[in-house]
């Protein structure tokens, strides 16, 4: 068994080693001037570096030795609901505290307020595998995404009270958006939020559902602020802290994350606190949000696929059929090395979203001290993770479901037993890619990205450079990439619900592209990233390709035999 995630991967060593953070990290420690006030900010970025590598061993231990040994035993027991209360599962409420006392809650938080002032980047490495060990306490430890929502736009004494709580694990947060009648379409919530002007405080009334960790202490709720309106600009974000008019009716029974408790719950006129500008709680704020849940449950998604992967790898190794392991079996090992080289690529995906969105905040942080020189670079660094954030999320989450797929394959019968952990991987994974936005909505989000070729300057940079032995790859993702840019103009062309229809194979043959040439990249610095590289390209070109046959002959014929062959009356 394992003694240290973080360790035994070598890929999250990788990644940590090529994150390319220097100047964020620079912006985020203030020239390194944080150093002479705490004790455990970084004097330069080496140092950094370390720091982030020695949080990361910390975690991986406990990930290895404590919760991942008692994920089995949370799955089974999961969270519970009793007389209105939610509890944990004990594995799950053990694993809580082994963090806390390793102070490992405030990743991302300010320095001034308890945390370790961590880039996005290195906490998806945190979350990656604390998913692999059990992922469904991952929903309870990735909600950091809530305290920093807090951070940005709560004032000062909100702030100043709440975030230390969140740094040292005394409180937890719950995003609540969505209600009965208002899922992707969150411009429909109808939860009411009501000014008193005597008492100077918001009322919120309303039913949620789905709400992850519903029970939290610390809740950041979307409602209707603007009496009479019916869209998303009549709508505000709210805080509030949990007391008796905060009713739980109930949580789900569900096919996975067990451990997770996904709670209903019941607004009695709460009393609750605007956060930020009024009409601005889904455009702006409720975005933000979900655009850090998104890159957490990319993270999710990987950690669970690295799960799985494993599972596998170690069957295929021991189980003897023919006269020989599985694994040597040509269809077995193609599904292995599949797993393996999708898990590599939505990890550098992933890794290269977070980076953007590292330098976007950082980037707009200086900006609202009023440095002019970073807004050319802001807007390009939040265009990059504007479009970036849906792919992966996209990519991570449809690639978990594969792989735990394949992992359930390689074990044959025992995959479809509950003593098996490919069988629990499998359930677990399934959420990913419809919280947090299903994948039809990102691809909603990245298809106008995608034909305004936000993409471009990207691949161009990547372009000029050299990959010596695999320059004649660099060549075939060139012309893929003209394409790529060939079949948006063909979409662009199209009426909307044509557009819509054939969204999803722009998308595909998109992060195809981009996983392709984040190898490449990889393959400067590692020969056995060279050989993913080449694989990855081989596998993927011709569904680039194929991908760009379909758009290049988009044409209304599905649309319009829909109605008559699924015998629709409208
Ligand atoms: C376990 C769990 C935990 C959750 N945690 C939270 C939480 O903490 N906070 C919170 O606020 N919410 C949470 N949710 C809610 C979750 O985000 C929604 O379930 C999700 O966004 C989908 O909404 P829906 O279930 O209403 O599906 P619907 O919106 O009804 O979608 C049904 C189908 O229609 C498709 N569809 C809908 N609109 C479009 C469109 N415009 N284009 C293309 N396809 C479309 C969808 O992709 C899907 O396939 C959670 C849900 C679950 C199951």
């Amino acid at each position: 068994m394992s003694e240290n995630f973080f360790t035994d991967n070598p890929d999250l060593l990788f990644r940590l080693e090529q994150l390319d953070l220097r100047e964020v990290v620079e912006l985020k420690e203030r020239g390194y001037t944080y150093a002479e006030k705490y004790p455990e900010a970084p004097r330069n970025y080496r140092d950094a570096k370390d720091n982030y590598r020695l949080v990361l061993e910390v975690l991986g231990a406990i990930c290895a030795t404590v919760v991942a040994p008692r994920a089995a035993e949370a799955d089974e027991q999961g969270a519970q609901y009793r007389d209105g209360e939610v509890f944990y599962a004990d594995a799950t409420q053990a694993a809580l505290d082994a963090f806390r006392q390793a102070e490992l809650m405030g990743a991302m938080l300010p320095w001034e307020y308890d945390g370790m002032n961590l880039p996005e980047s290195i906490y998806q490495l945190m979350v990656d595998m604390v998913s692999r060990a059990e992922a469904g306490l991952m929903t309870i430890f990735g909600l950091l995404e809530i305290a920093l929502a807090i951070h940005e736009h709560a004032d000062e004494e909100d702030k100043a009270e709440l975030l230390p709580k969140f740094s040292r694990g005394e409180v937890t947060g719950a995003m609540v958006l969505t209600e009965p009648d208002a899922g992707s379409d969150l411009g429909a919530v109808q939860a009411r939020a009501t000014y008193d002007e005597a008492t100077d405080t918001w009322y919120l009334d309303g039913v949620k559902r789905f709400i992850t960790n519903g029970n939290a202490d610390v809740q950041l709720v979307l409602a209707r602020s603007e009496a009479g309106s019916t869209d998303a600009r009549g709508l505000s974000l709210f805080l509030l802290e949990r007391d008796e008019t905060v009713k739980i009716r109930r949580i789900e029974n569900k096919m996975g994350i067990h451990a997770s408790p996904t709670c209903e719950i019941q607004y009695n006129h709460t009393p609750a606190k605007l956060i930020g500008r009024r009409r601005f709680g889904l455009i702006r704020y409720g975005m933000e949000l979900m655009n850090g849940a998104r890159l957490a449950v990319s993270s999710q998604a990987v950690g669970i696929a690295e799960a799985a992967y494993r599972e596998a790898l170690k069957y295929a190794g021991e189980r003897i059929q023919f006269g020989r392991p599985i694994r040597e079996l040509s269809p077995v090992s193609r599904m292995l090395l599949s797993m393996r080289g999708e898990i590599e690529a939505a990890r550098a995906l992933i890794s290269l979203s977070g980076t953007w969105v590292d330098r976007s905040k950082a980037f707009a942080a200086r900006v609202s001290e009023g440095d002019r020189s970073y807004r050319k670079k802001q807007k390009q660094a939040s265009a990059l993770a504007d479009a970036l954030t849906p792919l992966s999320k996209y990519y991570a989450t449809e690639m978990t479901n594969r792989v735990c797929d394949q992992a359930l394959q390689v074990h044959g019968g025992v995959g479809y037993m509950r003593e098996f952990n490919v069988e629990r991987h499998y359930r677990d994974a399934r959420i990913t890619n419809i919280y947090e936005g299903t994948s039809q909505l990102q691809v909603v989000a990245a298809i106008g990205k995608l034909m305004g070729h936000a993409l471009d300057g990207l691949f161009a940079e990547w372009a000029a450079q050299d990959y010596g032995d695999l320059n004649a790859e660099k060549e075939k993702m060139i012309a893929a990439g003209e394409k790529l840019h060939q079949a948006a103009e063909t979409l662009k062309a199209k009426d909307q619900p044509v557009i819509d229809y054939y969204a999803v194979d722009l998308v595909n043959m998109a992060v195809y592209i981009l996983n392709s040439w984040l190898l490449l990249q990889d393959s400067l610095v590692s020969e056995r990233k060279a050989a993913l590289a080449r694989y990855y390209i081989a596998e993927h070109l011709p569904k680039i390709h194929m991908a760009g046959e379909i758009i290049a002959s988009a044409s209304e014929i599905p649309l319009a035999a829909s109605d008559l062959v699924l015998g629709v009356v409208k």
